[in-house]
This record gives structure tokens, C-alpha cells and sequence, in this order.
């Protein structure tokens, strides 16, 4: 992966409903410009195993396919940024997903004398993410790969850890489609909150893997120019 420079502080959201890519490409966009990725997505999920308080809160909700409550994500989010120095910036990936979520984020941000400098939002449509998370499998860590689009190297092991590959649990069509449904109804909110900040960006998720991560590059690149 080719190492970008980007001299400012760079906090970036990647919107879009699930199986969009935001995992995908969050992890091209840390990778390439050196930032920290924070998928809620994953940060839900390993509170749930290490059962720590928070975890166990959001584990009825979760398996239902459900959200989370605004008050447990935003709490793990909290503890997750103050954990350690934002240095260069974070690649946010499934947060926020509600108006309160990301004024908590603006605050928490705010904190560290930093703010949000762009929100990119992937789109595409219903049946492709359909088709998309019925062949994903992940990794324990969350690292997300296609059984056709985006194979591992070696069969059902991580490319970056050499972990096993399972489907998630959460992976079934009709799941799916309900997320799906509840993100689109949620987001509107969310994407007028981002476009009156003038932060808002958007991309055509139904592009190869490369192509996304090309065009969210060079936007990026074009923000640090400004
Ligand atoms: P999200 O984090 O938005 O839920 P993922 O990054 O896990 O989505 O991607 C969902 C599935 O689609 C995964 O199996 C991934 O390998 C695959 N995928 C992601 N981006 C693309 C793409 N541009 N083209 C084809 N498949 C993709």
C-alpha cells in the first residue's frame, strides 16, 4: 500500500450502510495515510466477548441486529480515543450513526483540540450489500475479506494476523436487510448534519475495492491541499 502524506491532523468518518465497504476501506485509508482505525463495529463486538460492562449491555441488541444505544457506543468511544495520543488522526468506521452520536463526537474531539475534517459516505444499493455480506467472512480482529471479491491468500485464514475466517452471525440476508433498512432511515439526519458543516463527501461504493480507495485518496489529498 502506498504511503500518502497528509500534514494536517486528519479525523475521517466513512458513512454508508452495511457491507458498503467502510471496514474494507477504512483499513486501506489508516494504512495509507498512517492514522488509527476505530470500527464501532468491532469495538462492540470485543467489549460483548470480554464481557466487560458495556459488553454485556450490548449484547442483547446485537444479536438481534440491532444498534446499540447512542449512551453504551458513545461510552466506548470515549474510552477507546482517551485510551491513547490521537496522533496523526482516527478513521472512524460505523460511528457515529445518530445526530447525539456525533455531537458527542464533536465534543470528545474538541477535547484534544482537534474536529472532524471530512465524513465520506459509500454508497450502494440494497441487493449488491445483500450479495456482498452473504460471502463475507472476518477475522476475530474484524479484518473483512469476500469469498469470491476479495479472497484471502490462504484459504479461510487472515491475510494480516493468520487468524481463522468465520461468517457473522449477523450475516444473514434478512438481517442484512433489516440493517440496511434501519441505517437508511437513521442516516438522513446524520448526512444533513455533515452537509450543513460542509464535510460532506460521497463515493460510488459500487466500484472495485482499488477504484474506493482511489477516489476517497483523492479526496483526502485534495482537503490537505486546501
Ligand atoms: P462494512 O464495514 O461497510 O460493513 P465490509 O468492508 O466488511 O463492509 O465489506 C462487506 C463485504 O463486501 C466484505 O466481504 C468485503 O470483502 C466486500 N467488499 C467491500 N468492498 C467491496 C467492493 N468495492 N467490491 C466488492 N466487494 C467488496
Amino acid at each position: 500500500m502506498a504511503k500518502l502524506t497528509f500534514t494536517k491532523t486528519l479525523n475521517v468518518i466513512l458513512l454508508g450502510p452495511p457491507g458498503a465497504g467502510k471496514g474494507t476501506q477504512a483499513l486501506a485509508i489508516a494504512a495509507s495515510f498512517g492514522l488509527r482505525h476505530l470500527s464501532t463495529g468491532n469495538l462492540i463486538r470485543h467489549n460483548i466477548q470480554a464481557q466487560t460492562p458495556l459488553g454485556r449491555q450490548a449484547k442483547e441488541f446485537y444479536t438481534r441486529g440491532e444498534y446499540a444505544p447512542d449512551h453504551l457506543v458513545v461510552a466506548m468511544v470515549k474510552e477507546e480515543l482517551c485510551a491513547r495520543e490521537l496522533e496523526k488522526g482516527v478513521v472512524l468506521d460505523g460511528f457515529p450513526r445518530t445526530v447525539a452520536q456525533a455531537e458527542a463526537l464533536d465534543q470528545t474531539l474538541a477535547e484534544f483540540c482537534q474536529q472532524v475534517d471530512a465524513v465520506i459516505e459509500i454508497r450502494s444499493d440494497t441487493e449488491e450489500i445483500v450479495q456482498r455480506t452473504e460471502g463475507r467472512r472476518v477475522c476475530p480482529r474484524g479484518h473483512s475479506y469476500h469469498l469470491s471479491k476479495n479472497p484471502p491468500r490462504v484459504a479461510g485464514q487472515c491475510n494480516l494476523d493468520g487468524l481463522p475466517l468465520q461468517q457473522r452471525v449477523d450475516d444473514q440476508p434478512e438481517t442484512i436487510r433489516k440493517r440496511i433498512s434501519v441505517y437508511r432511515e437513521q442516516t438522513q439526519p446524520l448526512l444533513n448534519y455533515y452537509g450543513k458543516k460542509h464535510l460532506l463527501r460521497k463515493v460510488d461504493g459500487s466500484q472495485s475495492i482499488e477504484d474506493v480507495t482511489g477516489s476517497i485518496q483523492g479526496i483526502l489529498s485534495a482537503l490537505d491541499a486546501e
